[in-house]
């Protein structure tokens, strides 16, 4: 195990047991984490607050729920899992018949020995989710419903970490922040998050990046609704999604389907696991909606949804390796590396191909295709992204011809910002 990929699971390991929701007092302990190993500053929305066209729900918080059988036992515990209680319950203390039960249970007759992820976030109603091996075998008789909760006027919270760069145009990653313990579904993500920005944190920087660490749907909605101006800052972005099972990368195109980031994102992950563009998923949905279409794909191992772990008791520390989270990491690292070194030169010696040997450029050190394409190419209309793609070299063997073609005196910067 690396050492990257130890510390990126630990993250995992100490956020699963919190109840996160789209509200409460579980994901401000989430963001107080979070805040703990990169510098994050929380906003707090009211509740009722009116964004685009939706509103901030109540706040919801668990004090303790548990539904007890004719014969006293627990067959579901918020104690023991938080998966137990559908999410947005609201209060109940009450006896009621087997039939009536019936219709506030959930569970999985395909999978019976896992429990189920439920939500009811804007249909007011209560729940419980259990293994369907255990439903099955409810006998006859009354059962005790006890659902501590509270949804009350308060507020929704994210956070965002902003490191500063060269200039005020920004890179943004998103990562959601509401699953309660699930663990490639939403803590992968956090994880890898919170190691890239303390990796960049470190370096120096072109560009501005923003971390948002919000609630699914309705937080990404609160931060465009209070972001108009800085969303129309974003050159790239990235939401990011189920980085830490086993299965290889895999990105899904923004909206505008061939913008920069995913270029970018076709030169580190493989072609195979390149998927379009589709109003589905996470909060692509939102940043890539028509009147914001931002630039901004989403990266991923496995789909959400494509894995049998998903939205269940399975996806849980276990199942997320710390190798997954250390690669999907590198593949970030990589991703920001191109977004960071793209850029437009100009060849100063354009009439002919300039002595190279000379110059010391053919000394096998420098990749001599990639100093010849570079050359070609860089007459201030091509990228360098451009000049990898049309050359088949590698981005990397593009840059650093680009960087001792400029040492030698052969390339100016054409333009400062690249794509
Ligand atoms: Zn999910």
């Amino acid at each position: 195990m690396t050492e990257i990929g130890a510390k990126l699971h630990a993250h995992v390991v100490e956020l699963y047991p919190l109840c996160r929701s789209i509200t409460g007092d579980g994901l401000r302990a989430t963001l107080r984490h979070i805040a703990a190993a990169i510098p994050l500053h929380v906003t707090e929305v009211p509740s009722g607050t009116q964004v685009l066209d939706w509103q901030v729900p109540p706040e919801w918080n668990v004090r303790d729920a548990w539904l007890e059988a004719p014969d006293g036992r627990r067959i579901a515990d918020f104690a023991r899992h938080n998966l137990h209680l559908l999410q947005y319950s609201e209060p109940v203390d009450r006896v009621v018949g087997r039939a009536e039960l019936d219709a506030h249970l959930h569970s999985l007759p395909d999978q019976p020995d896992l429990i189920p992820y439920r939500t009811s976030y804007y249909a007011r109603d209560w729940g419980f989710c259990l293994p369907h091996r255990t439903r099955a075998a409810l006998p006859e008789g009354d059962y005790r419903v006890h659902i501590n909760t509270t949804l009350a006027p308060g507020s929704l919270s994210y956070g965002e970490c902003v490191l500063p760069g060269e200039t005020a145009e920004e890179v943004l990653f998103s990562a959601h922040c509401c699953h309660p313990s699930l663990a490639n579904d939403n803590l992968a993500s956090i994880a890898v998050a919170i190691g890239l920005a303390q990796h960049l944190a470190e370096r120096r920087r072109r560009y501005t990046y923003r971390f948002l660490f919000a609630p699914g749907t309705i937080g990404a909605i609160c931060w465009l609704a209070a972001n108009r101006d800085a969303a129309s800052r974003i050159r790239h972005g990235l939401v990011l999604t189920c980085l830490g099972d086993p299965a290889a990368p895999s990105y899904k195109r923004s909206r505008r389907g061939n913008a920069p980031i995913d270029r970018y994102a076709a030169q580190v992950v493989d072609g195979a696991r390149i998927h379009p563009f589709s109003p589905t998923g996470y909060d692509e949905r939102q940043f890539c909606s028509p009147g914001f279409d931002l630039p901004m794909g989403c990266l991923m191992r496995s789909p959400g949804g494509a894995f049998p772990q998903y939205h269940t008791s399975a996806d849980n520390p276990d199942f997320v390796r710390p190798a997954a989270l250390a690669d999907s990491l590198d593949v970030l690292i990589r991703i920001v590396d191109l977004i960071e070194h793209d850029r437009h030169w100009q060849n100063t010696a354009p009439h002919g191909e300039p002595q190279l040997g000379r110059r010391g450029l053919y000394d096998g050190a420098a990749d001599r295709l990639a100093l010849l394409w570079v050359l070609n190419l860089s007459d201030g209309r091509h990228s360098l992204l451009d000049i990898a793609e049309r050359s088949g070299r590698p981005f990397a063997a593009v840059r650093d011809a680009a960087a001792a073609l400029e040492r030698a005196g052969l390339l100016v910067t054409a333009c400062a910002s690249g794509a």
